[in-house]
């Protein structure tokens, strides 16, 4: 399949949320303006344009899904596999703009609307196409890679196996990370729940959710140290059929067309420096592990943002991280990919949203 240039490009957006409450009793004042009608903020001095700015000023926030994901959803269909990042520090509204938070907003999240977009596709296709939906949900932690749907595969097994009373949770292997000869990457060990309804979908967004590591750090106490990894794999297969010229026969079997595609959503690990935590020991390792993956992901992002680099066959360093090696068939090639940086548009937090900006600039 040819690569056209559109297929190749990284989408990155702008997600600037409102003062919060918090903000609001410190008596912050807003440091991020939005040039009106155009993809462009400001901050300082500094000015940044992107593909797209929402809230603060900019297109509504709820225009996100149309405008960024649904073409991904659409491409899904299509077989191609795609990877929606959200990026930002602590508190900037990853979570919340994900839908990957079990309590307010987690609705309008971008998540359930993937959700709700794929059963409407399935729902007007399912005459002509079989389908099969799987979803997983990991995340990564100090370079480990951790089930959060573990609990849903005990549980089927503990029906299967006609259990009662005690249960013995056997140790599980660690999951691990493989690529097949035709570079489809799989993760051996990790719960795949196969779905046939948005409930259920729906059901394992919710104990993933509730599974997710969080550490508390100065910060905030409900952030997670991690990144989260919720992806859709779809499987169709497509009878073909044509009208045969005599009409004994009306059709002819054409055999069939068979497509996967899997869509990556990930709510990425707080972007702020270990520093500004104000944690010691082990919370300041995992800062250090948490960068590995933000540093790899930066410089795999601008390897494929940069077309003359893309045209030389110039090295894109996936294997630098568990992060990078995990979406790498979902990164590049004929897959579509939007990172969401998302800001606090508060004065203190202006040199993060400064880093931010800066980071979601490379990947253009
Ligand atoms: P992160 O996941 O980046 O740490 P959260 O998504 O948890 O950040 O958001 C931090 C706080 O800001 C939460 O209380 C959340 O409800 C609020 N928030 C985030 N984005 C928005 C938004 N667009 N509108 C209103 N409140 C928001
Ligand atoms: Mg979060």
């Amino acid at each position: 399949m040819e690569a056209s240039p559109e297929n190749c490009s990284v989408k990155v957006a702008v997600h600037v949320r409102p003062l919060i409450g918090d903000e609001r009793v410190q008596g912050c004042k807003e440091c991020v303006t939005v040039t009106p009608r155009k993809p462009q903020v400001q901050i300082g001095a500094h000015s940044f344009t992107f593909d797209h700015v929402y809230g603060n000023g900019g297109c509504p926030s709820s225009s996100m899904f149309g405008e960024c994901i649904a073409p991904l959803v659409d491409g899904l269909f299509q077989g191609y596999n795609a990877t929606v990042l959200a990026y930002g520090q602590t508190g900037s509204g990853k979570t919340y703009t994900m839908g990957t938070g079990l309590k307010e907003g987690s609705q309008m999240g971008l998540i359930p609307q993937v959700m709700n977009a794929l059963f409407n596709k399935i729902e007007t296709l399912r005459h002509q196409t079989e389908f099969q939906l799987h979803v997983s949900f990991i995340e990564i932690l100090k370079e480990e890679v951790r089930d959060l749907l573990d609990s849903v595969s005990m549980s089927k097994s503990v029906i299967a196996n006609g259990h009662s009373g005690k249960v013995t949770v056997p140790g599980r292997p660690p999951i691990q990370i493989r690529e097949s000869s035709n570079g489809v990457i799989t993760l051996a060990g990790s719960t795949e729940v196969a779905v046939s309804t948005l409930q259920e979908m729906a059901a394992c967004l919710e104990l993933g959710s509730l599974s997710r590591a969080t550490g508390s750090t100065n910060m905030n106490n409900q952030s997670s140290r991690s990144h989260a990894i919720f992806t859709i794999t779809l499987e169709q297969m497509h009878k073909l059929h044509s009208v045969s010229p005599d009409n004994d026969t009306p059709y002819e079997d054409m055999g069939e067309e068979y497509f996967c595609a899997k869509l990556h959503l990930v709510d990425l690990a707080g972007s702020e420096r270990a520093k500004r935590t104000g944690s010691d020991g082990l919370r300041l390792k995992e800062g250090i592990y948490i960068n590995r993956g933000l540093l790899a992901l930066g410089n795999v992002i601008s390897a494929l943002g940069d077309e003359k680099k893309r045209k030389e066959g110039v090295h894109v360093p996936y294997r630098d991280s568990k992060l990078t090696r995990l979406l790498q068939d979902s990164l590049g090639g004929n897959s579509k990919t939007v990172m969401i940086a998302c800001v606090s548009p508060a004065d203190i937090n202006a040199e993060e949203t400064l880093n931010t900006l800066k980071y979601a600039n490379r990947a253009r």
